[in-house]
């Protein structure tokens, strides 16, 4: 990479396209700026922005039949505004499944796009929808290199005790093991913390990735030794509309009580379950804890519950814990979620300083606790920007 070169990234989800646009220097990334198409296959909106400020905005008032390329127009329009002169140098995707294969970023050619369509059964909610944004790049871009930047990569090397399902050993040998999801964020927060406190890091720490999905990861000295999520991302935490771990004989009495076909199950337990099915009132946080309803009090009691008990796991998992912190939608910006939480694992010596929980910046522990609490907010752009330059060769080299 030269001055003067650039890096997209792609966060292509169902409904929304999030990107970020990175100046390369040789050494350095330092983002331009930012945005995001909401609203897709409804009322498509297109907003980026620049140091925080709105500098581009589009919106289209008939989005159901359209495709990827208008939005993605958009978006290297925009760009190319913003490079003066630069270079694209290359496009680098989240992509949510890299499967046994993929232990780290991957130029994203047709061989590649193969296997990772392969992948689609195992993370129906997003894969689809990551791949389907690199096509379109390719019809619209093909000049420009396109790199894989992988959810399940940061897990790679977990011991095989970890990665294993107790089935029999045949279908470990075609890739039915616990993989792990949300690297992109841990491998952000294992180098946020090298530079915020190298010890902790050096350490024993339990990351908390609370959004829309959810997930727990024990990260020993900056490696990933286990994480809630599994084969698929449905596993461990209760999330916005996933059920998190269920006894699997459900899904037997569900396919044999009620005839539930695939399709049907997988509906269910992705887009019907977590929050929204136990509150019967909405996925979002946010309307939860706003909510009187006893159901939204019941949901919240649940997602807790289940982080807690996970923590005792991810600690275990490591013979012990240094630290632990919160991140993602609901981990940087729900203090009473947080404060819900360290209250249940005071037995590990958590205790928060509550005026820092309540501004949720950097540590929120109180001084001496035995257990380092903290809130960092994530940024899973940056790890696929310094990814993707990771794999594209400098026209100096
Ligand atoms: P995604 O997994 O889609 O990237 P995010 O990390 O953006 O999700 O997290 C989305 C979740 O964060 C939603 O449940 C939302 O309610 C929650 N959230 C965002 N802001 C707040 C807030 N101020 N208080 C509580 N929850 C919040």
């Amino acid at each position: 990479m030269t001055t003067g070169d650039a890096i997209l990234t792609l966060n292509a989800g169902s409904s929304s396209l999030k990107f970020s646009l990175f100046a390369a220097a040789p050494g350095a990334l330092a983002r331009l700026g930012d945005g995001q198409v909401e609203g897709i296959g409804e009322a498509p909106h297109f907003v980026a922005r620049v140091n925080g400020k709105v500098s581009a905005e589009r919106r289209w008032p008939h989005g159901a039949e359209m495709a990827h390329e208008a939005f993605l127009e958009a978006i290297f329009t925009w760009a190319d505004g913003q490079l003066a002169g630069g270079r694209l140098a290359a496009v680098g995707h989240r992509i949510v499944h890299g499967g046994a294969a993929f232990a780290g970023p991957a130029r994203l050619d047709a061989g590649v796009m193969a296997q990772l369509d392969a992948l689609t059964p195992l993370a129906p909610l997003h894969q689809p929808h990551n791949l389907a944004a690199v096509r379109a790049v390719t019809r619209i871009h093909a000049d420009v290199p396109q790199v894989g930047c992988f959810d399940t990569a940061f897990h790679h090397g977990h011991a095989p005790v970890v990665s294993r399902f107790g089935l029999p050993r045949q279908y470990e040998a075609e890739g039915v093991r616990r993989y792990g999801f949300h690297g992109l964020s841990y491998e952000y927060i294992a180098g946020r913390m090298r530079t915020l406190a190298p010890e902790l890091a050096a350490g024993r720490m339990i990351v908390a990735h609370l959004g829309n999905g959810a997930s727990l990861c024990a990260i020993q000295d900056g490696r990933s030794i286990d994480t809630t999520m599994g084969l698929t991302a449905l596993d461990g935490l209760v999330m916005g509309t996933r059920c998190g771990a269920l006894d699997p004989g459900v899904i037997l009495y569900l396919q044999q009580t009620y005839g539930m076909t695939a399709a049907e199950v997988e509906d269910l337990l992705y887009r019907r379950s977590g929050l929204l099915g136990v509150s019967g009132i909405s996925a979002d946080m946010r309307d939860l804890l706003a909510s009187d309803d006893p159901r939204a009090r019941d949901a919240i009691d649940l997602f807790v519950f289940r982080i807690v008990r996970e923590i005792g796991a991810m600690a275990a998992a490591m013979g012990g814990v240094d630290g632990l912190v919160f991140t993602a939608g609901i981990g940087e910006n729900a203090p009473r979620i947080r404060a819900e939480v360290c209250e249940r694992v005071a037995w590990l010596g958590a205790a928060l300083d509550p005026a820092a929980n309540a501004a949720g910046q950097g540590r929120i522990s109180a001084p001496g606790a035995r257990l380092q609490v903290w809130t960092i907010p994530t940024d899973e752009e940056a790890t696929i920007a310094a990814q993707t330059r990771s794999v594209i060769p400098s026209p100096n080299d």
